[in-house]
């Protein structure tokens, strides 16, 4: 494995700054339990028993702060998410049609097979996939509207759009469905943090005659013909196998091997839109806070100051942050195993959509305009928790860390700081990249190339590797249930 950062694990690392651990992007997860995806690869591995994880709080593992002050917890299961929008809402309109429509279109997804044929499209589509048919370009506000959801309702549904980085006007309704009911069906994180299980892996990789190496960025790729011919890094050493799986960015990637060398075909679907990202500040805390004080807990927060994700979303593309939502998260909170921080205190990961540009061109102009730029914004963020959640939140601030989607572009190496690959947008689920390549011997293996968030990198990975070994492990279309009962 060569890997251009110094710490290995993509957007799951971790990196210490003063004593604290923090997550650098990824929060939890789902697809852990018996029968889902992560679960069942650890298990094929042997590590499901080193590697174990913890649930989020089962009366909440979602907390959306509305902008009226309400707070409407997202508890596992569409029933029991249902109960809580209505109870929140009783005027709530449109509930019973928009999860009759989720229900059917995750079903229907969960039936689909793999390999999508135009001929399978043809034939079948319309008779076995009748929902998906339909509503196949349809982004989540086009489902909305067709349901006729109350705005309030709506609100509570969309308020953790930062999970997939696109406000409802723009969002594909079937990337949503995937991780409303992912995280439905059970919200994680690794006990011993996301940082044990990257090491596991890790160790795991080396222990079976595996090498990683670090700060090894891949700079060149050479090709004849259909082949890759081997793959030269930034210290000048050049590596070559008989198959190279390519995780970095497929569209890079190509551009390194030259976009004239892929079929046409092929340079179609590497011609994606990214995604956003944002901004997050990471707090170290002192000794002495204490988060159930302050309505903190094994959950995330999810923050709306407007009714209107769209206008929320518009709000930050302006920097307007008082109009827009923001996320809190205490990785400290969700295990009980230590490590994370000094004894007796907690992790706060403060986050919200920002774009990419406005940092770019501050750290063209220098160092000192792009760190004033983030301050200036981490600041403002802070002052938005301290006037809704932690009154005295500076007091204890022991350790402050602000990454904007420019520090991802330098950490991560994602393309203009993007956070899931290509952007989840209608046309980029229905025309999307695969594992294969115009090259014999090369493979892509990432968000965009399959699907995005960890347990869809994780489902990205193991396709590969059964279609690679034919050791098929794993039924090829199951989703995980939409109950953490059923998982
Ligand atoms: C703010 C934020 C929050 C998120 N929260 C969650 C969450 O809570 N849950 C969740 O499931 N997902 C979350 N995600 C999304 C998730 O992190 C990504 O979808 C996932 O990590 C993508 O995995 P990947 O392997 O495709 O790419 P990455 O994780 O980006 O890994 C790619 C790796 O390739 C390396 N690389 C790139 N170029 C080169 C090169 N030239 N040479 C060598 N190495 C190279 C990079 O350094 C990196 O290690 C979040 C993302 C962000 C940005």
């Amino acid at each position: 494995m060569l890997e251009a950062h110094d710490l290995p694990g993509g957007y799951a690392h971790t990196f210490k700054m003063g004593g604290y651990h923090f997550y650098a992007q990824v929060h939890y997860i789902w697809g852990c339990g018996e029968g889902g995806r992560i679960y069942e690869f650890l298990k094929h591995i042997g590590l499901d028993e080193e590697i174990t994880f913890e649930l989020f709080d089962p009366d909440g593992y979602d907390h959306m702060i509305m902008p009226d002050g309400k707070r409407v917890t997202i508890p596992y299961g569409w029933d029991a998410l249902q109960e809580n929008i209505a109870s929140a809402y009783p005027e709530s309109t449109g509930l019973d049609r928009f999860f009759d429509l989720v229900k059917s279109l995750r079903e229907e997804m969960a039936r689909l097979p793999r390999k999508i044929r135009w001929w399978d499209v043809a034939l079948k589509g319309w008779l076995f996939y009748p929902n998906l048919m339909r509503f196949r370009h349809a982004t989540v506000q086009d489902l909305f509207d067709h349901c006729d959801v109350s705005v309030e309702a709506r609100t509570v549904l969309t308020a953790q759009a930062g999970d997939l980085l696109l406000p409802r006007e723009r969002l594909s309704c079937l990337f949503y469905i995937g991780l409303l009911g992912g995280y439905g069906s059970g919200a994680y994180a690794p006990s011993e943090f996301f940082k044990g299980y990257i090491d596991r892996l890790v160790a795991f990789i080396q222990s079976r005659g595996g090498d990683l190496y670090l700060e090894e960025k891949v700079t060149a790729i050479s090709s004849s013909g259909r082949t890759i011919n081997g793959v030269t890094t930034i210290s000048g050493k050049t590596f070559s196998a008989d198959h190279y799986i390519c995780n970095m960015d497929p569209q890079a990637a190509a551009h390194m091997i030259g976009w004239d060398k892929f079929k046409p075909s092929e340079q179609k679907l590497l011609q994606y839109e990214y995604s956003d990202n944002g901004i997050v500040v990471y707090l170290g805390l002192k000794p002495g806070f204490t988060p159930g004080n302050y309505d903190i807990g094994n959950y995330n927060t999810w923050h709306c100051l407007d009714w209107d994700m769209n206008e929320m979303w518009r709000a930050c593309d302006r920097l307007d942050l008082e109009r827009g939502w923001f996320f809190l998260s205490t990785p400290t909170l969700h295990s009980a195993a230590s490590g994370m921080a000094p004894e007796g205190c907690h992790t706060l990961e403060i986050a919200t959509y920002l774009p990419y540009q406005p940092f770019r061109e501050a750290a063209d102009q220098s160092y000192a305009e792009y760190h004033a730029l983030k301050m200036q914004l981490a600041d403002r963020l802070i002052d938005l928790v301290v006037k809704h959640h932690i009154p005295d939140l500076r007091d204890h601030i022991a350790v402050k860390v602000v990454g904007s989607p420019v520090t991802s572009e330098d950490f991560c190496h994602a393309p203009f700081g993007n956070a899931y690959g290509s952007a989840m947008t209608p046309k980029n689920t229905t025309t999307r990249l695969g594992a294969e390549t115009s090259f014999s011997n090369l493979s892509w293996c990432n968000a965009s190339s399959g699907s995005p968030g960890i347990y869809g990198t994780v489902m990205t990975g193991m396709e590969l590797y059964m279609d690679l070994t034919d050791d098929v492990f794993f039924p090829l279309d199951r989703l995980p249930a939409t109950s953490k009962n059923d998982d």
